[in-house]
């Protein structure tokens, strides 16, 4: 029997099939598998087409057996089988893909399900085996043949006995080395998940042998091993089933079968896209933060398959990172994969889809909000700072997307409310969407701040996360109101016709708030008079972009530069303190110092900014007590 040899060039590329194309050993199962499938998928076609072949779907499968002692892995399938002629040219020449000429001829779209298309696959079963032999009987054909090979040496084909139709691939697994493990391609346990994890949605029964245990005959203790064939994989995947077959809970069995989270997920997305580009997913939205959410370890992400068959595990192009949380599948057609089907060679379509998602995941969320308020808040309270992030990232640019995700608690309502909420409820003189900012909400609860806006009846949303302030800053304005601290310089609220200070009044004062500023020098930029105070003496504003607030996070960061809020120390004229204050400015110096330091400490305390001296401020309130 003569030995052919491969192509030459086709000798290269089987070296670099076996050395690097793919990164994983465990996917010549994948390939072979597919191969399989393509090969039932073949003969299914003929069936359809041709009146005189028959297709009873139970004859149609592909088996999986696996010898342990002598290092034997079998991969079987009753497909359309190869004459010698395709096993020459087919296996022969690699990167020739019968495959593809087959889908050309029968001008099958490119939708069409046979999964094999670059003509190298097959090869890769030289990364776990030592001698691969084919035992192939093609459809309408009286007799079999068998190919042979070791590799780079070349191949031999010679006729053999075969009584059905269809193939049967052979392989012989390599020794272990100091490096390499190649006994795991013959245990059963690791073949059922290499199949699940890849090969789960082939539409045609893989079987397999597998032990299970069952009582000893006679006895009610003793148990015993026996084999029995079993289709492992589940071959209808839930994305292509009809929506109203399924279940909640199918969805949500399907969520914990994938390890996606540990939690039950607060709703699924079923979608299935017919169009430019065609695809079907299932999406969910998770309720519970997974613990490394955070950090760096945490990978967004989507599975994809093509065809039903995984191509990989976590494609992040598909999900952008503010909706990093969003777990699931992607499964289409019009994936253009690269030659490991590992990675995609021309992203447009991802890119299409990615979209696609997107606006799916944003109009859910939407739809929550009115109409499941319970889950959202659930949802908002884990990932709400994501999407605030994803607000302040990127120069604000996704904030359209964002901005009506967004919740915040509302000083009117008492609990948390969207932009839109809040804007739909605005009296008419109201010019800005008014926020304030602390630790907590009790704790802005009483800042003197807050006094005037309130007094005015205008609703205050507050920010208790560090990233709002900022996130706010990017979308600027919300159907066109801005925004605006209760802090800031011009609250734009007219003060009432008894409220205001006489032109006198402010000359005389702007004396005192001089020699105020003066004793604080650059801690501060201005003393003023106090448009929004009401019943509390004193507090602390800012002039310019920087918040106070602001200042605070900023400097909280690691290596942060020290950045510097413009501060006014704003006095309520109307306040017993203001009297003691002018008293002490016409007679005694001393006490003017002692009183302003004290009142700036306090401001301080109320903004939650640390004092300075501690011990000087409380050595200061004994003095008074004098
Ligand atoms: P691809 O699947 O991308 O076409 P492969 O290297 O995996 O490339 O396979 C090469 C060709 O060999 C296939 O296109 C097909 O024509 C043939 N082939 C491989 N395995 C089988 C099989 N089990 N039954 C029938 N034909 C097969
Ligand atoms: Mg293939």
């Amino acid at each position: 029997m003569e030995t052919k040899q491969f192509k030459a060039e086709s000798k290269r590329l089987l070296d670099l099939m076996i050395n690097s194309i793919y990164t994983h050993r465990e996917i010549f199962l994948r390939e072979l598998i597919s191969n399989a499938s393509d090969a039932i998928d073949k003969i299914y076609y003929k069936a359809l087409t041709d009146e005189s072949v028959s297709f009873d779907k139970e004859n149609y499968y592909i088996r999986v057996e696996a010898d342990r002692e002598n290092r034997i892995l079998k991969i079987s399938d009753t497909g359309i089988g190869m004459t010698k002629e395709d096993l020459d040219e087919n296996l022969g020449v690699i990167a020739k893909s019968g495959s593809l000429k087959f889908k050309k001829e029968n001008e099958l779209k490119d939708g069409y399900d046979i999964i094999g298309q670059f003509g190298v696959g097959f090869y890769s079963a030289f990364m776990v085996a030592e001698t691969v032999t084919v035992v192939s009987k093609a459809f309408g054909s009286d007799s079999a043949y068998k190919w042979e090979s070791q590799g780079v040496d070349g191949y031999t084909i010679e006729a053999c006995e075969k009584d059905t139709v269809g193939t049967e691939i052979t392989l012989k697994i390599k020794a272990n080395t100091e490096d390499e493990n190649y006994d795991e391609y013959l245990e059963e346990y690791r073949l059922k998940s290499i199949i699940k994890k890849y090969s789960d949605f082939i539409r045609y029964p893989i079987k397999m042998e597998v032990t299970k245990n069952r009582l000893k005959e006679g006895s009610d203790k003793e148990y015993e091993e026996y084999k029995e064939e079993q289709t492992v994989n589940s071959m209808v995947p839930i994305w292509k089933k009809n929506k109203n077959e399924l279940k909640d809970e199918d969805y949500d069995s399907f969520y914990s079968e994938k390890h996606y989270g540990f939690d039950k997920p607060l709703k699924h997305i079923h979608i299935s896209v017919d169009g430019a580009v065609s695809y079907n997913a299932i999406l969910y939205i998770p309720e519970k933060m997974p613990y490394d959410f955070y950090t760096k370890e945490y990978e967004k992400g989507l599975e994809l398959y093509s065809n039903g068959v995984m191509i990989m595990n976590k494609c992040g192009e598909l999900i952008p990172d503010y909706f990093g949380f969003v777990k699931g599948i992607v499964d289409s057609e019009d994936l253009s994969l690269n030659i490991s089907r590992e990675i995609l060679q021309h992203d447009r379509q991802l890119k299409l889809i990615a979209k696609n998602i997107k606006t799916k995941i944003k109009n859910e969320l939407e739809d929550m909000i009115k109409n499941e308020r319970e889950s959202y808040e659930k949802f908002f309270e884990s990932f709400g700072r994501q999407l605030k992030y994803g607000i302040y990232s990127d120069f604000g640019s996704n904030k359209e997307v964002l901005q009506d995700l967004l919740l915040f608690y509302s000083s009117k309502e008492k609990k948390m409310v969207s932009l839109e909420e809040y804007v739909s409820r605005m009296p008419e003189d109201q010019k800005y969407i008014y926020y304030a900012t602390g630790e907590s909400v009790e704790r802005i609860e009483k800042l003197p701040q807050t006094e005037v806006v309130l007094d005015k009846g205008y609703e205050i949303l507050y920010f208790t996360d560090d990233v709002d302030e900022f996130a706010i800053k990017m979308i600027m304005q919300y159907k066109e109101k801005e925004f605006k601290s209760v802090s800031s310089g011009d609250l734009g609220i007219e003060p009432e016709e008894n409220d205001k200070t006489s032109e006198a009044e402010e000359k005389e004062s702007k004396e005192l708030f001089d020699s105020m500023k003066e004793i604080l020098s650059d801690k501060i930029k201005a003393v003023r008079s106090s448009k929004r105070l009401k019943n509390h003496p004193v507090c602390l504003t800012n002039d310019g972009d920087l918040s106070i607030e602001m200042e605070k996070v900023l400097n909280a960061m690691p290596n942060s530069e020290h950045v510097k809020a413009d501060k006014i120390l704003e006095i309520n004229i109307n306040h017993d303190v203001f009297k003691a204050l002018k008293e002490a400015n016409e007679n005694d110096k001393d006490k003017l110092e002692l009183y302003t330091n004290l009142l700036y400490n306090q401001a301080l305390l109320i903004e939650g900014l640390p004092i300075n001296d501690p011990v000087e401020f409380t050595n200061n309130i004994c003095k008074i007590m004098k």
